[in-house]
């Protein structure tokens, strides 16, 4: 199969809201009157970010929710994608599935594949995502106020725990596998809640490195220092089950895909009310506060120690 007919047939849909799609030297968008575009890209290294053995359709799914992800944590709605991808070699059903993961999501979130570049090489997939924000409104980093409620989305730590089960560093039932499994192959990205949170959060970022990792993006964008209570974190009852891994999987085990973000104490119950209208939790973890640095207490308000801050890929 030629490159033209792989792209043709695994990776060409209709794409109504673009003026042009896949097939000529770029892609033609036009974004509406008053709207601003939220550009993001994520790559995807096999061995890096996933075992190549991975379910492809769970992979096509991912692939794309880490990027939607990113702009759900800006408060945009997701338009339009492009996709990078790197192939050892073209195997028929693993493009079907991996396509059909992909595009499962995309119809979810009213994305469009708009273009993207195909060749062969190490398994490397890389997504460019665009969306729409109303001019000034977009969820930034560096919007927190001291004395800022911190909230989070869902539960943390679930992939992390999903994940130390296939490293082998636990060994979960088929049953907890399976309850966490989930969140590490086919992360739900919260794009209705950012767009519910414009106006009403003041900063926002998504879990992808582990809580402190990436609310300390927040923090230094905002100049700011947090207190956060440990036993608010919330967590599934099956993380709960394993506390000498918990705190771990929760603060720095990344891959959540969740939303942290901060609001003024007085916008509170409007929180809870988006929580409430979307059936999602979302709990307030602590404040912000003048100065540097993240604070852990325990349920008496004595400081808890805690290393390690996530991930990266230098250190
Ligand atoms: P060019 O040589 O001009 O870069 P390509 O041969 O790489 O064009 O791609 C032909 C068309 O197919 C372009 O519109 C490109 O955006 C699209 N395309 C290539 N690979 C993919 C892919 N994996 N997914 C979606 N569109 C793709
Ligand atoms: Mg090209």
């Amino acid at each position: 199969m030629s490159e033209f007919d792989l792209i043709k047939r695994h990776f060409t849909r209709a794409t109504p809201g673009a003026l042009l799609g896949v097939g000529d030297d770029c892609a033609l968008l036009q974004v509406a009157a008053g709207q601003v575009l939220a550009v993001s890209s994520d790559m995807l290294v096999a061995g890096t970010h996933f075992f190549a053995d991975t379910d492809p359709y769970a992979l096509g799914h991912k692939t794309l929710a880490v990027n939607v992800s990113d702009l759900a944590a800006m408060g945009a709605t997701p338009r339009w994608a492009t996709l990078a991808i790197s192939l050892p070699e073209v195997d028929e059903v693993w493009l079907e599935r991996f396509s059909a993961g992909f595009f499962a999501l995309a119809a979810e979130h009213g994305v469009e594949l708009v273009g993207g570049d195909t060749t062969r090489g190490p398994l490397n997939l890389c997504v460019t995502i665009f969306g729409e924000v109303p001019s000034g409104q977009a969820l930034r980093r560096g919007g927190a106020q001291a004395g800022d409620e911190v909230w989070v989305s869902g539960r943390l730590g679930d992939a992390a725990l999903a994940l130390a089960h296939l490293q082998g560093k636990v060994a979960l039932s088929d049953a907890e596998y399976a309850a966490c499994a989930p969140a590490l192959h086919q992360p739900q990205p919260r794009v209705a809640l950012g767009l519910a949170l414009r106006g009403i959060a003041s900063s926002a970022i998504d879990v992808s490195d582990g809580l402190l990792a990436d609310l300390g993006h927040i923090l230094e964008c905002s100049q700011l220092g947090a207190e956060l209570v440990l036993e608010a974190v919330p967590l599934s009852p099956t993380l709960r089950c394993f506390p000498q891994l918990a705190n771990r999987c929760a603060l720095a085990g990344g891959d959540d895909y969740e939303l942290c973000f901060t609001a003024p104490c007085s916008r509170h119950d409007e929180v809870l009310g988006v929580a409430e209208r979307l059936a999602l939790p979302l709990t307030c973890i602590g404040r912000t506060v003048a100065g540097r640095g993240c604070v852990l207490q325990d349920a008496a308000g004595l400081t808890v120690h805690f290393e390690g801050y996530g991930y990266d890929h230098f250190q």
